[in-house]
């Protein structure tokens, strides 16, 4: 595969984070830019929350076609862009900026990602019922991806109070159907499972470095029926995962839903779909390297 190296007329693309350094995005990214052959280089810069607005504006001045954000700047880019995608309004983060001629598009690409991945890895909705546990940034996405998607959602967290407030915000996107929350206890688990044909996991507990600890209770069984999609793809396999898996359950990690919304990303930038099995690939490689 030929190595492009950036020239006077290539077109650049960012991510923007702080810390950045963990990032996979930009093996990811530039992967499928060599794929496709086409003139683009992706780069990753460290920025500081006090120095966003400045960052944006060099973006837009070094002629920048468009950036992804990570943790901690989704938030603030909402009133640092000119448009906002219904998606990233209703989610209330900014994961990609497209810079065009006519002004910067906000968009979140991570609702669109997780269903993406959620049917490529052999997920077949049924009764759409689902429950979310976790109530941070990433699962407003994924309450928001199934809210859209007609399910009846039921958000657990351990401070009931976030899910709460999360459930409230996220009414609006479907009046057809119900978002509740609920403590994140053995009973109401146990109640709450019961005919749901999916549970998405969206804490931070089993990622590393907390690998070997799970949310849930290791005294109740995990729903056979119940598909799981764990959001940590660092390590591979969670507690949470072989758990589900113990008891037959179908499961799948994180790592669709990070190449998805990248995918997604990426084609917003240059308007070509990008080669996924390659950014697999590249997000492999770069967290096998990391260790
Ligand atoms: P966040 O905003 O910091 O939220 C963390 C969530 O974890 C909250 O719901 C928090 O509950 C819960 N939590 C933390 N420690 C806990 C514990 N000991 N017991 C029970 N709950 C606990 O983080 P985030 O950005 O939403 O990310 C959550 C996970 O999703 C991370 O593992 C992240 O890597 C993953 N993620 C994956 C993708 C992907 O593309 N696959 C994208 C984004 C995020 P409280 O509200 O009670 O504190």
């Amino acid at each position: 595969m030929k190595q492009l190296w950036p020239r006077g007329r290539t077109h650049i693309a960012a991510v923007i984070g702080y810390p950045i350094e963990h990032s996979v995005s930009p093996q990811m990214q530039n992967a499928a830019f060599v794929d496709l052959g086409i003139d683009w280089c992706y780069v990753p810069f460290s920025v500081h929350p006090d120095n966003l607005p400045e960052a944006v504006q060099g973006m837009v001045a070094l002629g920048i076609k468009g950036f992804n954000a990570t943790i901690p700047h989704k938030q603030a880019l909402l009133s640092l862009v000119d448009e906002l995608t219904p998606a990233a309004r209703a989610i209330g983060a900014v994961n990609t900026v497209a810079i065009r001629p006519e002004g910067l598009l906000g968009h979140n690409t991570d609702a669109e990602g997780f269903w993406a991945a959620l049917l490529e890895a052999g997920y077949i909705p049924g009764k759409r019922r689902a429950l979310v546990l976790g109530a941070g940034g990433a699962s407003r996405a994924i309450v928001y991806a199934l809210l859209s998607q007609g399910y009846q959602v039921r958000i657990a967290n351990r401070t009931t109070a976030r899910a709460e407030e999360l459930a409230e915000t996220m009414r609006s996107v479907n009046s057809q159907v119900s978002v509740e929350a609920i403590p994140l206890a053995t009973e109401t688990l146990d109640s709450a499972s019961k005919g749901v044909d999916l549970i998405v996991h969206c804490t931070s507990m089993g990622m590393h470095p907390k690998e070997g600890t799970t949310v849930w209770p290791e005294d109740l069984a995990f729903p056979t029926e119940a598909f799981l999609f764990d959001l940590v793809y660092n390590p591979t396999e969670t507690r949470l995962m072989q758990q589900a898996r113990s008891v037959g359950a179908q499961v799948s990690n994180g790592l669709g839903m990070l190449v998805h919304q990248g995918a997604a990303a990426f084609e917003l930038w240059t308007g070509r779909r990008p080669n996924v099995k390659r950014m697999y690939e590249a997000c492999c490689s770069a967290m096998e390297a990391a260790k």
